[in-house]
């Protein structure tokens, strides 16, 4: 169980990390998107640590539901629904079975490529949340996590894109990192970070 304490400092994470990055987000949707990536996690991540308080009052489960309400709400683009698929499904596993965390990632990973429509390989975050979420259930260490994640990142570059934006460049989108796998490597360090 995550404590109350423990979900303000992990949304402070979120938001600093994010906000931190924002312009390398930006740039790196710039060369395969629409270049509007950091703009749109800093605005989501800005309005979940605008309630950071009443958030983290919450229990854990319903924490994790009000993130991903607001993320829905506030990111836009392609990555809001998936990031608020991602939080909401977390929220949902866990009010079902609190303290399987393994089980409840490996579901909210699943039910974020039920929204995109998409697959692991397609040059996407779920090439960095399927990998992370394998990680989780294999119970390797924060560290190795952190390290499995970043690795993933680089992964994208070789990638062509399937879905999202950077499909439309076609074999163009090879040779560039995907902003949404760097953005879901961001956030898997912010909570390697804090948990
Ligand atoms: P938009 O593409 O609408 O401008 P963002 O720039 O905020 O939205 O987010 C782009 C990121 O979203 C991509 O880098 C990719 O990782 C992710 N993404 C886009 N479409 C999908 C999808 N169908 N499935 C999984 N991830 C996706
Ligand atoms: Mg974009």
């Amino acid at each position: 169980m995550i404590t109350s304490a423990q979900l303000k400092a992990l949304i402070e994470a979120l938001s600093a990390t994010v906000a931190a990055h924002a312009a390398e987000l930006t740039d790196l949707d710039s060369a395969i998107g629409d270049g509007d990536h950091g703009a749109n996690m800093k605005r989501g991540f800005d309005a979940v640590a605008g309630e950071a308080d009443a958030i983290s009052a919450k229990p854990e489960a319903e924490a994790l539901k009000a993130i991903g309400t607001k993320l829905v709400m506030t990111v836009g683009g392609a990555s809001g629904p998936l990031y608020g698929t991602l939080f909401l499904t977390l929220g949902k596993e866990l009010t079902v079975s609190p303290d399987d965390y393994p089980a409840a990632l490996r579901r909210a990973v699943d039910a974020v490529a039920a929204r995109g429509k998409s697959a692991y390989g397609q040059k996407t975050m779920l090439d960095v949340l399927y990998p992370v979420a394998e990680a989780v259930e294999a119970n390797k260490s924060k560290a190795e996590i952190v390290a499995v994640a970043h690795d993933a990142v680089a992964a994208t570059r070789d990638r062509k894109a399937i879905r999202g934006r950077a499909s439309f460049l076609g074999d163009r989108s090879i040779g560039h990192i995907d902003p949404g796998a760097r953005s879901s490597a961001l956030l898997v360090e912010a909570v390697a970070g804090v948990l």
